[in-house]
């Protein structure tokens, strides 16, 4: 993207950083948010709770997100989808269809979060208010579930389940689109099979949360991720879901660490 959110140029994929601090915004971090930019398609994969000041802040406009990606239903993951939904109802309405792809309970935790949050908007279901059935009806809902594939107009997407969550799946996410392929861990503790899934990456973000704290079985720590670096057979490897531990031994991590902002071109 340039300066006005428009996509570079036609040929490329790149991936665009919005967020990447851990669940407790260490270091001042946004949460989780990413745009991944294709010839013809903008993901925004994840939607954490700033979600839609990210993309205001970016001058990505709304409504060029052509598909969002989940990777599974923690706040900071997806606690931005509400605001996202008030955009598309009364700032900026949606005038197309905006799919939707993630683990199961998805579309259901959404509205339970739209529900809490404003309590006499019944997004949900087709109603009594314009607004509500219109918003509802442009959105089309996919489960993704682990070992399965997505396919959708030259974007193919598959899963793994990431040991992360229960019952509660989280996955984590091969997005294979214009050539390029990007592996995404989600949240995730270490889990040998991210090894072959992501096999001839163009892009790896895997999620650091932690350094110390070796003892934590869901999410990854520093040591244990150098250890195995050698295992991975990708393009580029860059660690996201940056905890307070890693961002206090910067100095002490070969492995290229993600920043707010950070635009990867592939
Ligand atoms: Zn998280
Ligand atoms: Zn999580």
């Amino acid at each position: 993207m340039d300066s006005n959110g428009s996509r570079a140029n036609n040929s490329s994929v790149s991936v665009t950083i919005l967020g990447s601090g851990d669940a407790f915004a260490s270091g001042g971090r946004e949460q989780s948010a990413y745009i991944i930019d294709a010839p013809g398609l903008r993901i925004l994969l994840e939607a954490g709770p700033d979600v839609l000041r990210l993309l205001k802040a970016h001058r990505i406009p709304t409504d060029s997100i052509d598909l969002l990606l989940v990777s599974h239903l923690h706040g900071d993951h997806i606690a931005g989808l509400p605001f996202l939904l008030l955009e598309y109802m009364w700032e900026n309405p949606r005038k197309r269809p905006l799919p939707i792809i993630g683990p199961r309970k998805l579309e259901e935790r959404t509205w339970q979060l739209v529900h809490v949050l404003y309590p006499n908007f019944d997004l949900s279901k087709p109603g009594k208010k314009a607004n509500s059935l219109q918003i509802a009806k442009k959105l089309r809902w996919t489960v993704l579930e682990p070992e399965k594939s997505v396919r959708k107009n030259g974007l193919k997407i598959s899963a793994i389940r990431s040991p992360h969550t229960k019952p509660d799946i989280s996955l984590s996410l091969r997005i294979e689109i214009g050539g390029r392929m990007i592996v995404f861990s989600g949240d995730s503790g270490w889990n040998d099979e991210l090894v072959e899934f992501a096999r001839g990456a163009d892009l790896f973000l895997c999620e650091c949360t932690y350094y110390e704290s070796s003892h934590l079985s869901f999410h990854i720590n520093y040591p244990d991720l150098a250890a195995h670096r050698g295992k991975f057979d990708v393009g580029r490897m860059v660690l996201t879901h940056l905890g307070r531990e890693v961002l206090n031994h910067q100095s002490d991590v070969d492995i290229e660490l993600a920043f707010d902002g950070m635009k990867i071109e592939l």
